[in-house]
């Protein structure tokens, strides 16, 4: 591991500002905060990020799980992964939430992972995580191995020529579904970016991932109110039971009353290059009776622009009955 300075920040202002002396935020950064340090830290070793400085923000007052004055959830960028997940709220109004982040990782890693450190992991591609190889999203110019080489596990929606990586977080799907905003603090003030905004398609700069600029404190995560007469769900397929990333994973939220679905929002892990909404499968859904035939046509809808790669075909069928079987288990539970 490179050597690197590192600040433990009081206040959000010292983080900022320490941040915002870094040139870039993505892929380069000269300065990146630690929360749980189980993404960072694994970077560093592998030199994929090299920040000159570490700035700890896990002592800002940021771990917090409360309810905003709309009955919606405003949801700190520390609270761990576990105490989101077990929050007695989080699991009665977004299940979907509680149900991807109890899918993910181990009870070890959840117990560390932070809500902010979850939206802003790194992609799993093994190209990326090998310094000695080309990989444009951690070198840009220097090419995409992964094309035509080692992608089962990379994306089918959104890819580029320049990069087909995915996003690999299971918290992200459900957050897509829910239609979460998040809270940024930075050197010019705050605002709030909806999450359908926050990730970047790959295009020709993959080594932009996000919004974020240098300096930037992801505060919070905002959840609107639940909304009346729905139930949400998620469900993951992937190459073992458990400690293992998405292969294909749906998030749903859906209402349906007298046999007809009058709400759907729909999002889809693992086969994207960044969480990925489907609004053609939401469209599909709605008006429709909850029928097998009705999440059949969603499903094809949310995959009609799959592209796969060499080794990744499968993935279009099993995105496509895995969206299927979570809308069932939803629709009939
Ligand atoms: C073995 C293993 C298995 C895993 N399996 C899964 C899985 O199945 N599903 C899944 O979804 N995830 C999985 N993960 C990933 C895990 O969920 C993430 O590593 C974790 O959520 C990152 O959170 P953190 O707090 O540790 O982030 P950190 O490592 O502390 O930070 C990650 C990045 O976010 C930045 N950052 C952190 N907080 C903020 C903030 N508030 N504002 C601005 N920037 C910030 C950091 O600078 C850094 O760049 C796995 C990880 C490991 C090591
Ligand atoms: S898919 Fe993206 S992350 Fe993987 S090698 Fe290609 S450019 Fe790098």
């Amino acid at each position: 591991m490179q050597a690197f300075t590192f600040l433990r920040a009081t206040d959000a202002r010292q983080a900022i500002d320490a941040g915002a002396r870094s040139p870039t935020a993505q892929q380069g950064a000269s300065v990146r905060f630690v929360a749980g340090g189980t993404t960072l830290l694994d970077l560093m070793k592998l030199h994929v990020e090299t920040p000159q400085q570490v700035v700890d923000i896990n002592h800002l007052p940021l771990d917090r799980i409360e309810r905003t004055p709309d009955g919606g959830l405003k949801i700190g960028a520390l609270a761990r992964n576990s105490d989101v997940a077990n929050h007695a709220e989080v699991q009665r109004d977004y299940a979907v939430l509680s149900q991807a982040l109890l899918a993910g990782a181990s009870a070890q890693l959840r117990n560390m992972a932070t809500t902010g450190g979850n939206l802003l992991q790194r992609t799993r591609c093994m190209y990326f995580r090998d310094e000695h190889m080309p990989c444009n999203k951690r070198q840009p110019g220097s090419g995409c191995p992964a094309i035509g080489g080692a992608n089962r596990t990379l994306a089918i929606l959104g890819a580029s020529e320049h990069c087909i990586a995915t996003n690999p977080s299971d918290q992200n799907v459900a957050l897509a579904a829910l239609e979460a905003r998040i809270a940024i603090h930075g050197a010019h003030g705050e605002r709030v970016v909806p999450i359908a905004d926050f990730f970047l398609l790959p295009g020709d700069t993959p080594d932009r991932e996000t919004v974020m600029q240098p300096g930037d404190l992801i505060t919070h995560v905002l959840l609107p109110p639940p909304k009346a007469g729905t139930r949400s769900h998620y469900l993951k397929l992937r190459d073992r039971a458990s400690y293992e990333f998405a292969l294909a994973s749906a998030a749903v939220v859906l209402g349906v009353d007298g046999g007809r679905i009058h709400h759907a929002r729909v999002a889809l892990g693992g086969v994207g290059t960044r969480p990925w909404r489907a609004p053609e499968a939401e469209q599909s859904l709605l008006g429709q009776p909850a029928t097998p035939a009705s999440f059949a046509a969603a499903a094809t809808a949310a995959l009609r622009d799959a592209r796969p790669q060499s080794e990744n075909g499968f993935k279009v069928e099993l995105a496509r009955r895995c969206l299927v079987h979570a809308l069932t288990t939803v629709a009939t539970a």
